[in-house]
């Protein structure tokens, strides 16, 4: 962890701060997933914190179960035991910490944003298709583009086959990244109003994902640079959800192969079942992971209790 100040960020959490790793099984466990995990069980371990698991498998689309139970095996695999979070709790059956098993959790925290707002006012009904969001968002739309605010003053109620929108007004967001040092982000141009639940009733990661760090009184957010600039809405979101102490942000770099390029499943460079199968030993790809992420300055074995290292 070369440049991350620990003192600095023990100073600003409480005594055994909770992290979590969450993942998303819409796919098989890969590389960037373990390097993810190395900083999330690293940083914990050396602030004598906890790690939470948790399952985002809010997009029941994209989830499977196989994929669940294969993330399972190979955190298993590589000795990465959560704290909290228990993978025997999850395979036992419905869990707390399983998105899809949550529906009544987040129906509460909409219900909450509904009746935060001034009679209901910052929740809005939203008919748009993608393809309304494109035409509206020109040449440039991408899955990045600002919601063009079509259904803002519309005044469509929440119903079945609408999605739900948080009202996003201007301002700006601040918060010290514990990598990446001081950052200014503003929700309303960067995404606009907030999708909080699609038209086929999924709720999204945006929304999850704050109801969750809240309810599960989280200290510490270690993920990715790919989601950066997600931070900002989310904090929003947070304090419009009641939140009093919004977690500390860490931002880590994202793998990529020694020539810069990013890491694809598909030329099977990454996948831990492959790796796995051809007999590579979970010390090996933890210590591939940490090498790609530049946490190793070469590709060598990295036991699970060197993480605090
Ligand atoms: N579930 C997200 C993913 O797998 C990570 C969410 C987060 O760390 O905020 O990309």
């Amino acid at each position: 962890m070369a440049s991350l100040d620990l003192d600095a960020l023990a100073a600003r959490l409480p005594d055994r701060p909770l992290t979590r790793f969450a993942p998303s099984p819409t796919g098989y466990l890969h590389l960037g997933h373990v390097a993810s995990a190395i900083h999330v069980w690293g940083i914990a371990r050396a602030l004598g914190g906890r790690v939470l698991l948790r399952l985002e498998d809010h997009d029941g689309g994209r989830c499977r179960p196989e994929y669940e139970a294969a993330l399972l095996e190979d955190l298993e695999w590589l000795g990465l035991e959560p704290d909290a979070g228990a993978i025997g709790e999850l395979r036992a059956g419905t869990s707390p910490i399983r998105q899809s098993d949550c529906g009544g959790t987040y129906d509460e925290a909409l219900r909450r944003l509904i009746g935060a707002g001034d009679g209901g006012g910052q929740v809005f009904g939203c008919d748009c298709s993608r393809r309304d969001i494109a035409a509206e968002g020109g040449d440039q739309f991408n899955e990045e583009t600002p919601y063009p605010g079509r259904c803002r003053e519309r005044g469509l109620g929440i119903a079945t086959g609408r999605g739900v929108r948080l009202r996003i007004e201007a301002g700006t967001e601040r918060f010290t990244d514990a990598l990446l040092g001081e950052r200014v982000q503003r929700p309303a141009a960067q995404c606009g109003d907030l999708l909080v639940r699609d038209r086929r009733g999924q709720w999204t990661y945006q929304f999850a994902v704050v109801v969750d760090d809240l309810r599960h009184g989280v200290d510490l957010v270690i993920r990715g640079e790919d989601l950066l600039s997600s931070t900002g809405r989310q904090l929003r979101l947070g304090r419009l959800l009641g939140g009093a102490r919004p977690p500390v942000f860490l931002h880590h770099p994202l793998i990529t192969k020694p020539n810069g390029a990013k890491l694809s499943k598909a030329s099977g460079d990454s996948g831990i079942r492959e790796l796995r199968r051809a007999g590579v030993s979970p010390a090996a790809v933890l210590g591939r992971a940490a090498w790609l992420t530049a946490l190793l300055d070469k590709p060598r074995e990295l036991g699970v209790g060197e993480l605090a290292g």
